[in-house]
């Protein structure tokens, strides 16, 4: 029996399919945001599941992304994607009384960073994190809107990581299980409310 928020969920993603090309069946969650009700179950499978686990910091990522699955830099096509990481992570912090940490894009942060480069199928990327934002031991959450390929997360991880703390779960709306992007996680759990085939 399926939890009417996920069926609800579910129901309000739009799939548009050949966007931004031929074969790529894009999972557009704005239409998701269109329903706040649809937004705040969202929020809330998160933050019930977080809610008790010691959670300090919950980091999500923003900015361009070359993704190897949709083989184009995005940022050419799609406006505003860069922000999607940036949608579900506060929310999700503000509840489970974590701090927010933003994964950026080179020279986004102004302060002194680390950086984690990761190679695509179609080029090379990199993430940020501000040094000191989080530090060792602390209980991370890292979150975002959709996993495909799992590049994205695992840079994200490994960033954590290197500063000593402790990845307790990816979190994500949808996964796109064909593109096996689970396997990449190094055996970290991956907890996501929706799959699409
Ligand atoms: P990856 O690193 O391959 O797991 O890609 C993750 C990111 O690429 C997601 O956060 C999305 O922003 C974007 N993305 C990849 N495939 C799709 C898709 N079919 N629909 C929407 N966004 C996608």
């Amino acid at each position: 029996d399926e939890d009417p928020r996920v069926t609800r969920i579910k129901r309000s993603i739009r799939v548009v399919p050949d966007f931004p090309k031929p074969g790529i069946m894009f999972q557009d969650i704005t239409t998701l945001l269109l329903d706040p009700q649809a937004f705040k179950d969202t929020v809330d499978m998160f933050v019930e599941r977080y809610k008790d686990k010691n959670i300090s910091v919950v980091a999500a990522r923003a900015g361009e992304d070359r993704n190897p699955t949709l083989e184009f830099p995005i940022t050419e096509s799609l406006a505003g994607i860069e922000a999607r990481g940036f949608i579900f992570g506060p929310p999700i912090a503000l509840a489970t009384g974590a701090k927010f940490v933003p994964l950026r894009k080179p020279k986004k942060l102004p302060g002194e960073v680390i950086s984690e480069e990761y190679i695509l199928e179609y080029g090379r990327d990199c993430l940020q994190m501000h040094v000191g934002a989080v530090k060792a031991g602390e209980r991370a959450l890292v979150v975002d809107d959709l996993i495909a390929t799992g590049g994205t997360l695992c840079a994200a991880m490994n960033l954590l990581e290197r500063v000593g703390a402790h990845v307790v779960e990816c979190a994500c709306v949808i996964e796109l299980p064909d593109l096996k992007g689970r396997e990449r996680l190094n055996g970290k759990p991956l907890y996501v409310l929706v799959e699409s085939h």
